[in-house]
This record gives structure tokens, C-alpha cells and sequence, in this order.
């Protein structure tokens, strides 16, 4: 068996102390003679999983389960872009958006056709490089809520502070950077994420809504599949949800908790991050970074190299050192390292051992 440094931005890495439990339990999950895929998402077996799922998100946000809930929905983090305006933004309000790259702008577009939106600012004239000050957000007065988007993706920004928008819930796209740094978490009221970035396999979305903000839902949503409130009343299981993702999900949150929490790993990000933003920036200019310093992502480092054959050189030599998924997104172009919570340290450095020595050759 070979191994080898998987940068790909989602589907991405997974712990392998946690791939290997699945291996182990693939065929007989701890006793029962099936494998979780097998099982009813009613049995007691799996009611526990999602349960302690549940609980365990909570508690790797930091957030107590008297105000918070989990959600394990589908549709990716893409429904969400929907579902969030058919639920919360009533016909004569105006929710908000700041929009910091291609993720946000999608959101915007779909609640554009549910509702009235506004824009409270965008980074789009800057290619998306840089993420707005607090007192650039222009928001309307009483919105909705007030959406952002984390972490860019693709362009590789981040932001570097929470934005007060007074008494507006914030809701936030979290999908590329959800328990990968130390955030007071409980100044959102709805989180979400697709799993298959920082938490888990694709085919499953978590959701974390403030209690008191679900109770604000609409009652005029045109599906129970579309309600978050029908999704909570249920414990995830309305229908059949994605039993086997919310499994890996549960064995995740119990790879973070034992090794110290967001706080442990949040320390271990930085750490990786700052080893190849300091290689892009000791290049003498051979790696440009697309984000300003202030906005740099933790997540995805996006860089450029002096022309487009070299950045390609470099993917495809780096591919044949066992370091994969480099390539940038087709609208940046470039380099791009995805580096989630399952990239350990190691591989952050081996890729910059990379790095040095590709601008030595090339430089
Ligand atoms: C990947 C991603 C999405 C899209 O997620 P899907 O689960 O594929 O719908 C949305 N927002 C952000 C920030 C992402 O990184």
C-alpha cells in the first residue's frame, strides 16, 4: 500500500487512524455482522452514531447543545444557498450579502430568487484577493440575516475577524474552513458546511442553527425536505440520510477530540500554513500569492508561478514526488495547496522541501 499527500480542495484527505477504523469495522460493525452501510438508519446501532455525532460537533465547536443544533442534511453545501433564503427571508424583508468569491456569489444568486437581497460588499473588483474591512459592510437597516462565506475556496482568502452586523443573525458558509481554528462559534447562528472539505465524505451537510433562530423559520416552505424544523423535530432522519457519511463524520469528531480539540489543531494549521506562505515569500518572486497578507487562507494557499508551462511543470513533477491535487481552480489558474485539518505536517513540509527546490531548478 501506498500513500501518498493528497492536496485536493474537497473531496479532500481523511485522518488515517480514522480510515483505517472504517476498514476494520467495514464488514462487521462491532459485532452486529453488517457493515454500517448495511444498517437501518432506525436502529439502535445507528441512532447511537448520529446521536454522538451530533453532540460531538457541538462540542468540537464549542457550542452547548441548550442553544445549538446539528443538522446531517443532503443537497451539499449548494442546497443551502437555497434553502437558507425559502427559510428565513420573509417576502417583505432584505437579507445581506457580502460576497467574497464564486461560493458567495452563487449564494446570492439563488436567494435573489426567493427574496430581496443586497449586497454589503464585494472583493470582486480585487479578483477576489482581499476580504472587506468591518467598516466597509454597508448593511441595510434590519436585514434578515447577514451572510458571508468563511473561507474562499478557490481564490484562497479568508476572513481574519468576525464582522459585527449588530443585532442581524449571521449565518455563514463555513464549508472549506468548519473546526480548523479556534472561533467563538456561538456569534453565528447558522453554520454550514459541505462534509467533504474538513469533515468527512461528500454526500452530507452539517448544519449548526441556534435553536431560537430555527424557531423563526417560515411556515410557508413548499417541502419538509426544504425545513430545517422538519429536519430537527426528525434528529436528521425525516428520510434516509447519508448514514454511512454521518458515521465517518462521528469517528472525525473523535480523531479532534483526542487530538486536543480545535484549539490543538487549529495551532497545528497555523503552523503548516505559515511554512508555505513562508516559501512563497523567501522566493525572491518565483511564487506570487493571489491573497493580500491580511486575507490569506489557512485552507487553500493559491500562488502563481512566473508562466503558465512552469505551473504546469510543477503539478505534474510534484504529482510524480506523491504530492497530488495541486492544480489551481480553472478561474485562478495556478497552484493551489488545499491543506484541511487531515493534512498532517509533514506533508505541508515535504511540499515545501518541493517548492525550494523546483525554484532553484526553474528560477
Ligand atoms: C465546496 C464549497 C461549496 C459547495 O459545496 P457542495 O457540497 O459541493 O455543494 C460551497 N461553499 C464553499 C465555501 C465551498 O468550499
Amino acid at each position: 500500500m501506498s500513500r501518498v499527500y493528497n492536496f485536493n480542495p474537497g473531496p479532500s484527505a481523511l485522518p488515517l487512524p480514522v480510515l483505517e477504523t472504517v476498514q476494520r469495522e467495514l464488514l462487521d460493525y462491532r459485532g452486529t455482522g453488517i457493515s454500517v452501510m448495511e444498517m437501518s438508519h432506525r436502529s439502535p446501532q445507528f441512532e447511537q452514531i448520529n446521536g454522538e455525532a451530533e453532540s460531538l460537533v457541538l462540542e468540537n465547536a464549542g457550542l452547548s447543545p441548550d442553544d445549538y443544533r446539528v443538522l446531517f442534511l443532503q443537497g451539499g453545501a449548494s442546497l443551502q444557498f437555497s434553502m437558507i433564503p425559502m427559510n428565513f427571508l420573509a417576502p417583505e424583508a432584505v437579507a445581506d450579502y457580502v460576497v467574497t468569491g464564486s461560493f458567495a456569489e452563487k449564494a446570492h444568486k439563488e436567494a435573489k430568487k426567493i427574496g430581496r437581497v443586497h449586497v454589503a460588499a464585494t472583493t470582486k473588483e480585487s479578483n477576489y484577493s482581499t476580504i472587506p474591512r468591518q467598516a466597509e459592510l454597508q448593511f441595510s437597516d434590519n436585514p434578515a440575516y447577514v451572510h458571508i462565506t468563511s473561507n474562499n475556496t478557490i481564490y484562497g482568502i479568508q476572513w481574519p475577524y468576525i464582522p459585527d452586523c449588530g443585532d442581524a443573525p449571521l449565518v455563514v458558509d463555513m464549508s472549506s474552513d468548519i473546526l480548523s481554528r479556534e472561533l467563538d462559534m456561538s456569534r453565528f447562528d447558522l453554520v454550514y458546511a459541505g462534509a467533504q472539505k474538513n469533515m468527512g465524505p461528500s454526500g452530507v451537510t452539517v448544519v449548526i442553527i441556534r435553536k431560537s433562530f430555527l424557531e423563526k423559520e417560515r411556515s410557508d416552505i413548499p417541502s419538509a425536505m426544504l425545513s430545517y424544523k422538519v429536519h430537527g423535530e426528525a434528529d436528521s432522519l425525516y428520510n434516509t440520510p447519508c448514514t454511512f457519511g454521518i458515521y465517518i463524520i462521528w469517528l472525525i469528531m473523535q480523531w479532534i477530540k483526542e487530538m486536543g480539540g480545535v484549539k490543538v489543531l487549529g495551532a497545528i494549521n497555523k503552523q503548516k500554513a505559515e511554512l508555505i506562505y513562508g516559501a512563497i515569500d523567501a522566493s525572491n518572486g518565483f511564487y506570487r500569492g493571489h491573497a493580500v497578507k491580511e486575507a490569506r487562507s489557512g485552507m487553500n494557499i493559491t500562488f502563481r508561478l512566473p508562466d503558465a508551462a512552469l505551473e504546469k511543470k510543477f503539478a505534474d513533477e510534484a504529482t510524480k514526488a506523491e504530492m497530488i491535487g495541486l492544480k489551481g481552480h480553472r478561474s485562478v489558474g495556478g497552484i493551489r495547496a488545499s491543506i484541511y485539518n487531515a493534512m498532517p505536517l509533514k506533508g505541508c513540509q515535504a511540499l515545501v522541501s518541493f517548492m525550494d527546490e523546483f525554484a532553484r531548478r526553474n528560477g
